[in-house]
């Protein structure tokens, strides 16, 4: 609880001076750069890139802080409606990969918070396309009924796989396995955050991966009995 509220207050206080920063280096590019040689131009778009690198980092605090205290509103989703909206906005950029997303004909409706739902969709959609080397990028999105857990969905890729000891740091926030600026870079926050939104729905959220053989990602949302009426 300490640690999020020291968070939000500095995420909040470094914001203010990070924007200022980025403005002055935004004046000083607008005004002088015809004036600079080409190393001082290159120090102020790399001090515009690391800015914005923070940002990001702060925006991701900020996003992980928020989904801790949001109030959780449970309601019955369609979860095909759901995947459907993050295909209709990921869709310019999934053709640009090529890459195809098969969806279950029957996705089940389950009781949770769309929005934060959608996020988690979105989350392991993406990361399927991002780490993925295949011409072909596939993803499918799929579920099955737990006799324990009730809807388990899954988000399979043929990208390039999760080494096993590497499982579980991969939830880790801020942690990537990759350099920062390989496969389209990222702050390695947004499964940390899906976790989170998982954990609270009381669900959990799990992979199986074969380095090269790409990954499927299961999670399940708990409390889900009444609208869980198996698979068609
Ligand atoms: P980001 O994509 O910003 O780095 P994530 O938290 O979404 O952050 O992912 C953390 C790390 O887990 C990624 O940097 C990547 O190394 C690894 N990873 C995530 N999803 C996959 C996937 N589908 N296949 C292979 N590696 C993955």
């Amino acid at each position: 609880k300490e640690l999020d509220d020291f968070a939000r207050v500095a995420s909040h206080d470094l914001k203010e001076p990070l924007r200022g920063i980025r403005n002055y280096t935004t004046f000083l590019l607008e005004d002088y750069e015809d004036k600079l040689d080409e190393d001082g131009k290159t120090k102020l778009h790399t001090l515009t890139k690391l800015s914005e690198r923070l940002t990001t980092f702060i925006d991701d605090l900020l996003e992980m802080s928020r989904v801790g205290r949001v109030e959780l509103q449970r309601k019955t989703c369609e979860s095909s409606q759901i995947v459907n909206d993050v295909l209709s906005t990921l869709g310019p950029w999934l053709e640009t990969e090529n890459a195809t997303v098969e969806v279950s004909a029957s996705l089940p409706p389950v009781k949770c918070h769309a929005v934060l739902i959608d996020q988690v969709f979105r989350n392991l959609i993406a990361n399927g396309v991002k780490y993925n080397n295949s011409d072909e990028k596939r993803i499918t999105v799929g579920w099955r009924n737990d006799p324990e857990m009730g809807v388990v969905f899954s988000v399979k890729d043929n990208g390039i796989g999760i080494p096993e000891r590497h499982a579980a740091n991969v939830f880790t926030v801020f942690k990537r396995l990759h350099g920062r600026d390989e496969y389209g870079g990222g702050t390695g926050a947004g499964l940390s955050i899906a976790k989170k939104i998982i954990e609270r729905h009381d669900g959990s959220i799990w992979l199986e991966s074969e380095a090269g053989c790409g990954t499927t990602f299961y999670f399940a949302l708990g409390n889900n009995e009444e609208v869980n009426n198996g698979p068609n």
